[in-house]
């Protein structure tokens, strides 16, 4: 598969990736999409029981767990997957927006507190 699916480019043989991190397959096994999944789960595991966790005051907790969840976000965006595999996150996806636009929202409200 000599071109990418994502940006059309030129992709040399041989190589996994595109010059736009588009994984697009080659010779070699895929990622291993089961225990990648497995650990994306459990990071969000972790992730949701520190949000109901949360100190109420403790804004600078809060702005941290939102870069948490985004960084797991950017973790399954959709293109950094092989595009022959279904992909398995879109459920995922929602519920980390979810969270996401909560904190923000909480952020917002107790910046405007002070
Ligand atoms: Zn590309």
């Amino acid at each position: 598969m000599p071109f990418c699916p994502n940006c059309g480019s030129y992709v040399s043989p041989g190589d996994n990736t595109c010059m736009c991190g588009t994984y697009v397959g080659g010779d070699e096994e895929g990622p291993d999409l089961e225990n990648m999944t497995m650990e994306i789960f459990s990071k969000y595991d972790t992730l949701k029981s520190r949000y109901y966790n949360l100190n109420n005051q403790d804004l600078d907790g809060y702005s941290e767990l939102l870069d948490d969840f985004k960084d797991l976000r950017d973790e399954i965006e959709p293109n950094k997957f092989p595009y022959d595999f279904e992909y398995p996150f879109s459920t995922l996806l929602m519920d980390l927006n979810h969270y996401i636009s909560n904190l923000e929202h909480d952020i917002n409200k107790m910046n405007d507190e002070y």
